[in-house]
């Protein structure tokens, strides 16, 4: 099938085929007919499959057919909002890129940086305005933009949203629209909330469902490492300086830890990132231009700061730590293997977290592959300490310390285990305070293990990433 049996005006198959689009994706192919029509709807789409084109594209069309009805000063008439500014802005560039050959103006409004511009700009007139809910209501109350001709209203990422709190702020926009328009909500997953704020919103929607709920996409190789969280530093360093890997999003549970580990890889000669909430929207903004160009192999980040980051084809995803939320880990590795590129999900998983393992294979209905690196078998005498949001009392994991007994990258002898971790093992360790807790002993990591070296037929090092720079 291709882009031109699906109603979207020459100027926008123009932009479309600019892209390199071949043909529509399946989120493609169901929305864009039914937005057309004029529908509301309801879809379940992760990032990667190609929605914001499913929900712009015919937005555009629509919009640029009554343009002209528009003189002087141009009403906001279509309005998406999104959870995070990164998303905003990507969704910007996707508008501004598909609308290329129209005369629609388009513009990305977020908290963090100064509002003047952004008001000077809608003083301008606008009509596809992006923005995240907190900037849009500062806008509003500061009567720089007027909400009461909207015709469509695109809610991205829902679930997201109301994760991070905005069901409020959502309330509060809703009521600034006009009662006739066209809703499209757009979520990952689909919780009671959801469905509420869903029946709440939209009037016999079309409901467009593509990659199963909460699945992964079939593109992704997914594995798991098990590995002592004080060595899983130098097992990523390794993994990438001799997978010479040039492009690859870690992602860690909190800031300061992503910070820290972006500090490490530096350390180990490999030019790396970290992008969370702390950061200045520019700084996040040059993080991400750097991974982009190639200038920064490694972007650390945290669940919420890599919303919505669109990357194209990016090879390899690390979860260095798992998410506390199972969902996370689908929106993780929902960054690589986008579109039609294939990729690679690897998480490196500790004691610690073998209750969050469970949790996410329970949501997958399926087991992640589990892979047993040679050298960097889990020492059995570490017990769990556990997770509780999302941080631990001790904080000392991942620092660099030696593990017990052992000189950092000392090579280890014995052949890859299958069956990794080890179990069991009463061994206190002593000294820290990660003796606490001990529940996180489940069947994991029980299971049988593919084996293969860490990198096969190569050395390992302490510091194996360095020499990359
Ligand atoms: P999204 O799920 O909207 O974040 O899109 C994921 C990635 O797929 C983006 O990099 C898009 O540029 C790309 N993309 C969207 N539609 C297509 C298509 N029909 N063919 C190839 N790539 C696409």
């Amino acid at each position: 099938m291709s882009f031109d049996s699906l109603g979207l005006s020459a100027e926008i198959l123009r932009a479309v085929e600019e892209q390199g689009y071949r043909e529509p994706t399946p989120i493609q192919r169901q929305a864009i007919p039914v937005v057309l029509e004029g529908r509301d709807l309801m879809a379940s789409a992760q990032t990667g499959t190609g929605k914001t084109a499913g929900f712009t594209l015919p937005l555009l069309n629509m919009l640029s057919h009554t343009n002209a009805q528009f003189k002087g000063r141009r009403p906001v008439r279509a309005l998406i909002l999104t959870p995070t500014r990164e998303l905003a802005a990507q969704i910007g560039e996707n508008v501004q890129a598909y609308s290329k050959y129209l005369t629609l103006r388009s513009l990305v409004v977020f908290g963090g940086v100064s509002i003047n511009p952004q008001m000077l700009k809608l003083r301008g007139g606008v009509d596809v305005l992006i923005a995240t809910p907190g900037r849009l209501l500062d806008l509003e109350h500061q009567r720089a933009v007027d909400l009461s001709q909207v015709e469509i209203l695109v809610l991205d990422e829902a679930d997201r949203m109301l994760d991070m709190g905005f069901i409020h702020d959502i309330r509060r926009v809703l009521a600034k629209l006009p009662a006739k328009r066209q809703n499209l909500l757009f979520s990952a997953t689909f919780s009671d909330e959801i469905k509420g704020l869903a029946s709440k919103l939209l009037t016999n929607p079309a409901s467009v469902e593509v990659a199963r709920r909460n699945t992964a996409s079939a593109q992704i190789e997914q594995s798991v490492h098990f590995v002592d969280k004080k060595r899983k530093r130098e097992l990523l360093s390794q993994m990438i300086g001799e997978g010479d890997w040039k492009q690859v999003l870690v992602f860690n549970r909190t800031k300061h830890g992503a910070n820290h580990l972006a500090e490490q890889l530096n350390k180990d000669g490999i030019t790396a990132a970290a992008i969370h909430g702390n950061k200045s929207q520019g700084a996040r903004t040059r993080a991400l231009a750097d991974f982009k160009a190639g200038s920064v192999r490694v972007l650390v980040a945290t669940d919420i700061a890599a919303r919505g980051l669109d990357i194209d084809m990016l090879p390899h995803v690390v979860n260095y730590e798992l998410p506390n939320v199972p969902e996370d880990y689908v929106h993780r590795i929902g960054r690589t293997g986008r579109a039609e590129a294939t990729g690679e999900a690897i998480s490196l998983v500790c004691v610690d977290e073998h209750k969050l393992l469970r949790d996410i294979e329970r949501l997958l209905k399926r087991e992640i592959p589990r892979i047993a690196l040679e050298g960097y078998e889990p020492d059995p005498s570490i017990k769990a300490e556990p997770i509780i949001n999302g941080r631990q009392g001790s904080g000392g994991g991942g620092r660099g310390a030696p593990r017990q007994g052992q000189r950092p990258g000392a090579p280890r002898s014995g052949a890859p285990r299958s069956g990794a971790p080890r179990q069991g093992g009463n061994a206190q360790r002593s000294g820290t305070s990660e003796n606490r807790g001990s529940e996180n002993r489940g069947s994991a990591e029980n299971r049988p293990a593919r084996s293969r070296p860490a990198h096969a037929g190569q050395r390992r090092t302490g510091n194996a990433g360095s020499g990359n720079k």
